[in-house]
């Protein structure tokens, strides 16, 4: 089949399987040449299909040398239907994860739900024993809960209205949007879906089955970001959410003997999930040209390796005074932020190139689902029918 991207909204509705084998080959050789990292050695990736959580897995596995088992929820391409691009980005990182000799298994399911838990564990107790580093790189709309509940998350304001610049980044179109609050009722699921709670579920399932290693640690991720995105997200219902994995991380490592839970606050990068918070796109853009004009521009894998190499396994871990991992150390130093606020006061629909790197933006978003790669021929048939080691 001839795959072409199909864009509704901020969700692409197919994925192109060589051009996200070609990007998680370049993010693996990223990491290869980078050098090795003293770290963990058995590690479980919670959702380790997309962002943040493949760049994980990639960096523990490549950087670190770790037998890695991946939690994913993707669909499989069938017929006319391509996968999903988590489906494509695990069934190649598993191919070249074998091929280099690395342990890879891959669980397809929900990753919220006990069933999955459980399966997990035993795959972790046949195969490795224990882990000795969890990463909980969830990013859902919704979540069920074991008792049959849905809550579903939504990207609000927890005081008034909030107006501020908004981009549609189909059109570049730079206009208003008016954010309206959330109720509380709205606010409590959004903390039931992207809080501290299923992190800590799965801590303590591990741990209660024996399949954790003393001294491990585990990581969250989180986002605070500049002043100017705070009414959308630091203060916001997603805000709150994160607010509760921060004090859970604390929990965590309270309550569960042998674990150290952290967050690692991140950059703000295009991933599926940040592509659909309103706001925040626009400020990824300028953002994006700002840090590339300074040569301190990072993607996931950038972040994620450094992560590793310098904030966690560097020799001792290195936080804040609160205690979080600050990944977003330069994406919040004095001089980028100054700029993005001079460009974010002057950017309009009419001088957007002056300000923002929108293409890079775009780019970065069809990347997400394989299409835009270096070398991948896109007019070319291809075989929508890839499988997952592990999962045949
Ligand atoms: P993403 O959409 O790229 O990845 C999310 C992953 O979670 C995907 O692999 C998806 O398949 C998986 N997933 C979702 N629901 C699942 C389920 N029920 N079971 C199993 N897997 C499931 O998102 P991301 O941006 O990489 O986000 C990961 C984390 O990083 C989130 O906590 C997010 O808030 C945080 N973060 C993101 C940014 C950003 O700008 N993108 C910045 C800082 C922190």
């Amino acid at each position: 089949m001839i795959v072409k991207p199909k864009i509704r909204g901020f969700i692409c509705t197919t994925a192109h399987p060589d051009g996200c084998r070609e990007i998680v080959k370049s993010q693996i050789d990223y990491v290869k040449g980078k050098g090795k990292i003293n770290g963990p050695k058995k590690v479980l990736v919670i959702g380790a299909s997309m962002g943040y959580g493949l760049a994980s897995r990639i960096s523990a596995a490549y950087g670190c040398g770790a037998a890695t088992i991946g939690v994913i929820f993707d669909k499989q391409g069938s017929g006319s239907k391509t996968a999903s691009a988590g489906w494509y980005n695990t069934a190649a990182f598993e191919k070249y994860a074998h091929e280099d000799g690395l342990y890879a298994k891959t669980i397809n399911g929900d990753a919220f739900s006990r069933e999955i838990k459980d399966e997990t564990i035993a795959l972790i107790k046949k195969d490795l024993g224990k882990v000795d580093m969890i990463v909980y790189s969830l990013a859902a709309p919704r979540r069920t809960t074991s008792d049959g509940t849905v809550y579903s998350s939504v990207l609000k304001t927890t005081g008034g209205e909030f107006t501020n610049k908004t981009i549609d980044v189909k059109t570049g179109e730079v206009s208003e949007v008016t954010i309206p609050p959330a109720t509380e009722q709205e606010i409590f699921a959004t903390v039931k879906v992207m809080g501290g709670e299923d992190w800590k579920e799965w801590i303590g399932a591990l741990k209660a089955a024996d399949a954790v290693e003393d001294g491990a640690i585990t990581v969250a991720y989180s986002y605070i970001g500049p002043e100017l995105t705070h009414p959308i997200y630091k203060d916001g219902s997603i805000g709150r959410a994160k607010a509760h994995l921060a004090a859970t991380a604390k929990e965590i490592t309270k309550s569960i003997s042998g674990v150290t839970a952290y967050v690692s606050v991140n950059k703000a990068l295009v991933t599926q999930s940040s592509s659909a918070i309103p706001i925040v796109p626009l400020y990824i853009s300028i953002l994006y040209k700002t840090m590339k004009g300074m040569n301190l521009h990072e993607g996931c894998i950038e972040q994620m390796q450094r992560m590793f190499a310098e904030k966690l396994y560097g020799g001792s871990v290195e936080t804040d005074d609160e205690g979080l991992v600050r990944m977003d150390d330069w994406e919040m130093r004095p001089d980028v932020q100054e700029k993005v606020s001079a460009a974010w006061n002057q950017i309009g629909s009419e001088n957007l190139a002056d300000y923002s790197d929108l293409d890079g933006y775009r780019r970065d978003f069809n990347m997400l689902f394989g299409f835009d790669a270096e070398g991948v021929d896109y007019e070319a048939d291809t075989d929508i029918e890839v499988g997952i080691d592990s999962l045949t």
